[in-house]
């Protein structure tokens, strides 16, 4: 089987969605007549659904997408009504082309704040604001006296269509780039966060309004890729909040309720163990609980690395939770030593407790001053015990094998701790 790259993985349902827009296109024709309203009226139901869901999700900048895509079309299908080569509709179709990647552009760079911020109701006075424009140059092109300089200035070679204009495409090129930068920043930025799946989603949704912006000579098209963006936003809607639901927000790993689900899906023979990081509680009290974020973060992402087809859960504070489904406690317990081996042998670079408060630390972060950087006042490591069960006599079920791991757990801790005990 292929493996695809963790990074990459959020792109497969924008890039998916697209190919099945493209598909649907292709096969059209052969839709039956009773089907044949959906190219019109499925854009304006996409759309209002991921208006709606970004609503409720209070995802801002899925709202200003949804909605500047919504905008967008009935825009198109009014401009149509007053003929494909008429003023109004090519003022529309410039209008739409600039105005939805400028809007998200906008969006990306402002910061997230969600749809319910209490100074949102500006995005209301910008949409009111870009539809009047957009009416009344699309009417006043009518008129003979201020016609002519609409005209010409739709003419200008930056704007002229179709396809696309010049300026569009750079507004696309722009909103596509920052979406991109968003979901897929450079280490330097990432400081460990996932990939965004909204902002896959605005690079995705942007990339598909592109495509029927280019082919918008064709009602179908247009109608079918502009749906396509919406079905994206949702999608990377509900690809957020599942992993909210499911993934420990510190480690990235997933969470108590994703074992839960692994747990209730288990065959005859697997293995679970707990692991819990050693005399955490003084760690804690002698360097601070930001130092013992980042040694959760590290143990965790030791505990990610297993081997053996291992998966790790964050189960809740500072123990985590390892599940080897179809092997023997036999067989998992290698991987297990070669974890806490792992986790043993880290050294953590740390700051003293003369350390710069955050403000300057951040202030230091973008102009960096290689007179200024001391060396680490302190190299700290941490060892983790582990405890592995799997089913046997005494526990049957998944809940009774994690109560032997735990008590497993607690042997290792009393034979020393930063061993592994079955
Ligand atoms: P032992 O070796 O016996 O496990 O000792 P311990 O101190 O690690 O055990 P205990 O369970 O008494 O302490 C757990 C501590 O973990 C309590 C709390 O201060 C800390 N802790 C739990 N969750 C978090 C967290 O999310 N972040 C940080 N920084 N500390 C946490
Ligand atoms: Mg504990
Ligand atoms: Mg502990």
């Amino acid at each position: 089987m292929i493996k695809i790259p963790a990074p990459v993985r959020p792109a497969i349902a924008p890039i998916a969605i697209i190919a099945m827009a493209a598909l649907a296109l292709w096969l059209g024709p052969a839709l039956p007549p009773s089907l044949a309203g959906l190219k019109e009226a499925g854009a304006y139901f996409v759309l209002l659904a991921g208006a709606g869901m970004s609503l409720w999700f209070n995802r801002g900048r899925a709202f200003v997408a949804a909605m500047s895509l919504l905008l967008a079309y009935a825009g198109y299908r009014i401009a149509l009504d007053f003929g494909t080569g008429s003023f109004a509709a090519r003022a529309v179709y410039t209008a739409v082309v600039l105005l939805v990647p400028l809007n998200m552009l906008v969006a990306l760079l402002l910061p997230e704040r969600g749809v319910s911020y209490h100074g949102d109701h500006r995005w209301l006075l910008v949409a009111a604001g870009e539809v009047l424009l957009v009416t009344w140059i699309a009417s006043s092109g009518r008129s003979e006296l201020s016609g002519v300089a609409w005209k010409e200035m739709l003419d200008h070679w930056l704007l002229r269509t179709p396809p696309t204009p010049l300026l569009g495409r750079i507004m696309f090129c722009a909103a596509f780039a920052l979406a991109a930068w968003r979901a897929w920043p450079p280490p330097s930025q990432k400081q460990g966060a996932p990939v965004s799946p909204i902002a896959v989603g605005q690079a995705g949704a942007l990339a598909a309004f592109f495509i029927g912006c280019e082919w918008a000579a064709s009602q179908a098209v247009f109608g079918v890729f502009t749906a396509a963006a919406g079905v994206i936003l949702i999608v990377a809607m509900l690809q957020e909040s599942h992993r909210l639901a499911f993934n420990d927000e510190l480690t990235g790993l997933p969470g108590r309720r994703a074992l839960q689900e692994a747990m209730a899906g288990l065959g005859p023979t697997y293995v679970l163990a707990m692991a819990d990081v050693d005399h955490f509680k003084s760690f804690n009290d002698t360097h601070g609980h930001d130092i013992g974020d980042q040694v959760l973060k590290l143990v965790a992402a030791r505990l990610a690395e297993v081997e053996g087809g291992g998966r790790a859960f964050r189960y809740g504070g500072e123990e985590f939770t390892v599940l080897f489904a179809d092997m023997t406690l036999d067989e998992a317990m290698p991987h297990l030593e070669d974890i806490r081996a792992s986790v043993a042998a880290y050294r953590m670079a740390v700051r003293g407790d003369d350390r710069p408060k955050a403000k300057e630390q951040g202030k230091k972060l973008r102009a960096p001053d290689p007179e200024d950087s001391q060396p680490p006042d302190k190299i700290l490591s941490v060892t983790i015990s582990i405890g592995g069960a799997a089913p046997g006599d005494r526990a049957n079920t998944p809940t009774q094998v994690l109560k032997a791991a735990d008590e497993a757990l607690y042997r290792a801790k009393r034979g020393g701790r930063n061993r592994v005990s079955k």
